[in-house]
């Protein structure tokens, strides 16, 4: 008899694992109380890079006079934007939707939750059905940490989630928190005209990369208007008398008035109502379910990928946690099997310029007292970038100055998402430094800059 392999959540870990556990021989039931494709799809990843690829293209339009054209001024529509949004989400869960069943995969549309070590209850809109399992994948996704001091309306006080589709677009807003969603937000509401106040606890944006990446993002922040309060805590948000704005005050005694505020301070797991108890799954302080190199619970036959583990907050972390599972789960990782190396995740910020890293960072190897080779190109030198009118960013490669394999690097610059990849391949392969100085690539392309500064 095939085993019984049921997931708590649809999103990428949650599919991803369905539909390849199912083409590896288990019987697999998905439960989704929303969206097939997940939180990704219906609030992050998905809706919030669209609005940036439509303020992207508002921010083309002011650069293309340096082009050889004339003044050209992009107006929003925000009907047609609302319309994109849907038609990409709802295509994007269809092609989900399709991929699950050409597998086979039982999908049941509601909520679930363990009720022993081997049954989970879905109270779907069809009424309770209790399902029996010899394994289980958690991938419950997280959803917006909301601190005490604070109460979105949805109206004017805002969560992530509350900016999509965009009702209206804000006049002013400030944005709470400078980590990647944080300045995310900042530059998708200044590309549509918003004024922005960014509040950043620390020195600067970004805490935790590249001082040197995050001065490049804050000048071009500077640039467009944005105010940036450093070193200051948000510690209240409140609507003012009259209803129709926020006020914003920090722990220093500052103070910031906007239309708008909206929170991005990290999130939290799903995991509270799902009854891990019941099943007996261990989990933290915070909620996360710790996991092995497997993606293995305390329990032998329960799984957790995604958010909920507490790793890295990607889409495609927890689509490759996702694989892992369902490698584990039906054997295949006794003949091939490689864990997730966390470390080696590239992950992009979709700003302007977009900022791109992978591996090894600079300061991190200097920490620890590591040798290593940095070389820097910046784009100003490659023609591509010349010739697209956009010169701003850079390439940074650190290889082993003894063997050349490349340890990690950051693109900042156009395309920077994707033109990690190449750096990515490298840091997974092992690639040399000399490998992509030699590879034959395209010119004119921002790629050539990878390859001078692989020099
Ligand atoms: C604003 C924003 C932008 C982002 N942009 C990016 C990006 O550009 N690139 C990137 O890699 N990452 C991005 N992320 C992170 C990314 O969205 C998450 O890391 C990813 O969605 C995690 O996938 P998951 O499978 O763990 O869960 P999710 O995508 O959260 O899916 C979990 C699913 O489980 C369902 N669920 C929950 N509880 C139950 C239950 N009891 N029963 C049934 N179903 C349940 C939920 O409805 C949900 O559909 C972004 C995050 C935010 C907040």
């Amino acid at each position: 008899m095939s085993l019984r392999f049921v997931i708590l959540g649809g999103g990428p870990a949650g599919h991803q694992a369905a539909t390849y556990a199912a083409r590896l021989g288990a019987k697999v039931t998905v439960i989704e109380r929303d969206v097939f494709g997940g939180a990704a799809h219906l609030w992050d990843c998905i809706p919030s890079k669209t609005m940036i690829a439509t303020g992207g293209a508002i921010s083309f339009a002011h650069r293309i006079e340096g082009m050889g054209l004339g003044h050209a001024e992009a107006a929003v529509d925000t009907e047609a934007l609302t319309a994109r949004i849907s038609r990409i989400q709802d295509d994007l869960s269809h092609d989900v939707v399709e991929l699950l069943s050409s597998q086979n995969v039982r999908m049941i549309k509601g909520s679930g939750r363990f009720t022993g070590t081997h049954t989970v209850l879905v109270d779907g809109p069809e009424g309770p059905e209790e399902i029996e399992f010899d394994a289980a994948l958690i991938s419950t996704g997280s959803r917006p940490r909301i601190p005490d001091w604070c109460d979105p309306d949805g109206i004017r006080i805002l969560t992530t989630r509350d900016c999509y589709p965009p009702k209206l677009f804000p006049k002013s807003i400030t944005v709470v928190g400078s980590g990647v969603t944080g300045v995310e937000f900042v530059h998708m509401f200044s590309s549509f005209g918003a004024d922005v106040t960014l509040v950043v606890s620390r020195q600067h944006v970004l805490p935790g990369k590249d001082p040197e990446v995050a001065g490049v993002l804050e000048d071009d922040f500077v640039e467009r208007g944005v105010k940036l309060l450093k070193g200051a805590r948000a510690e209240s948000i409140e609507l003012n008398d009259d209803g129709d704005g926020v006020i914003v005050k920090c722990d220093d005694g500052r103070v910031v008035r906007s239309t708008h505020a909206v929170l991005a301070i990290g999130s939290v797991p799903n995991t509270e109502a799902i009854g891990l108890e019941a099943a007996g799954v261990e989990f933290d302080s915070g909620g996360y379910i710790p996991i092995n190199h497997h993606c293995v619970t305390n329990l032998p036959h329960i799984y957790a990928a995604g958010d909920v583990s507490g790793k890295l907050p990607l889409s495609s972390v927890a689509t490759m946690q996702g694989r892992k599972v369902a490698e584990h789960v039906t054997g295949l990782h006794t003949i091939e099997h490689r864990h997730v190396d966390y470390d080696k995740a590239a992950s992009a910020i979709f700003t302007e310029p977009e900022i791109a890293d992978v591996g090894l960072a600079e300061a991190e190897a200097f920490a620890s007292g590591r040798k290593i080779r940095v070389t820097k190109v910046p784009f100003s030198s490659s023609a591509k970038a010349l010739i697209n009118n956009d010169p701003r960013g850079f390439v940074k490669i650190i290889s082993d100055p003894a063997t050349g394999v490349v340890l990690g690097g950051s693109i900042v610059g156009r395309h920077a998402a994707e033109l990690i990849s190449v750096l990515a391949l490298a840091v997974t392969a092992n690639l040399r430094v000399n490998d992509i100085v030699e590879s034959l690539l395209v010119h004119p392309a921002l790629s050539g800059a990878l390859a001078d500064a692989a020099e």
